[in-house]
């Protein structure tokens, strides 16, 4: 049996809005998307479109997973970031659109030197960060590391589903990591213990704690990481973070208690503090 596409958006709609899930307008149309192979466009041109009784019922099945809270990314198994597609599981964190702008920065520094760049990225998570930049610089190297075993896993199909050529570590921070590099990048976890549990439940209950949880005042890795990265940065190297909209000023004392100057701090769409940027200070 043929059903119109219109309603089973509108029912699916429905169920989300009723289960408080926030972006259930966008959600319907993406699991739409995805579910039923049918994009907002199409339906705008063709709104009479339908799919047979198979279809509607793989899609309420997935609206049904999207209103217990399950995000959206782990129904699909993807995530968009910096235009390419990342596979995502309860492993490892779904990338964010505010990390965009961590990459940009980072590629806006690579350009400016043509020679080969050797690029570190710490808790790589899905790998998206270290995909991203080898994929979009020409001239980088990148290692990158994460002491889960299982995130790796994941940052080793998306490197390979992106051909990329990314060299991956298991370390804890620099444990295992040696040479010296020209960027260290790196989103750590950065949330307050006590904080989590306030989290919205797609995040708390499905991202990995381990990639949100920055101890008790939520800077426990950017204390461990600005420590230990003049070692690992070449004299003209800079070290790119991203921080949580409150932790400009705290960031910027920890790196300068660690040798580091030229500390600026860029901040994201919504206007917060977001990505620090830092030079070691050569004698
Ligand atoms: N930005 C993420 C969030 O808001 C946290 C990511 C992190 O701790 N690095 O949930």
């Amino acid at each position: 049996m043929e059903v119109l596409v219109k309603d089973i958006i509108e029912q699916g709609q429905q169920c989300l809005k009723q289960c408080g899930v926030a972006d259930w307008k966008t959600d319907s149309m993406l699991l739409a998307e995805y579910f039923l192979g049918v994009t907002k466009k199409e339906l705008l041109l063709k709104p009479d479109i339908t799919v047979n009784s198979g279809q509607k019922e793989g899609y309420m099945e997935a609206v049904r997973r999207r209103c217990s809270h399950i995000p959206l990314q782990h129904i699909t198994g993807i995530q968009e970031f910096m235009g390419l597609e990342f596979e995502v599981n309860e492993n490892v964190l779904i990338p964010r659109q505010d990390t965009e702008l961590l990459v940009e920065l980072v590629l806006a520094f690579l350009k400016k030197s043509p020679k080969e760049n050797r690029v570190l990225d710490l808790c790589t998570g899905s790998g998206c960060i270290a995909v991203a930049i080898d994929k979009l610089c020409e001239n980088a190297k990148v290692t990158a590391g994460d002491i889960s075993e299982k995130a790796l896993e994941t940052a080793v199909r998306n490197n390979r589903k992106h051909d990329a050529s990314v060299t991956f570590v298991h370390s804890d921070l620099f444990e295992r990591i040696t040479g010296t590099y020209d960027v260290i990048v790196s989103n750590p976890p950065y949330i307050k213990t006590d904080e989590i549990k306030g989290l919205m439940p797609e995040v708390k209950n499905h991202d990995p704690i381990l990639a949100l949880d920055g101890d008790a005042d939520g800077l426990e890795f950017y204390r461990k990481i600005s420590e230990r990265a003049p070692d690992y940065l070449k004299p003209e190297g800079a070290l790119f973070y991203e921080i949580g909209f409150d932790q400009g000023k705290a960031v910027r004392e920890i790196l300068a208690q660690n040798g580091f100057s030229k500390i600026e701090i860029h901040k994201d769409l919504a206007g917060n503090d977001r990505i620090v940027f830092a030079k070691l200070e050569r004698k």
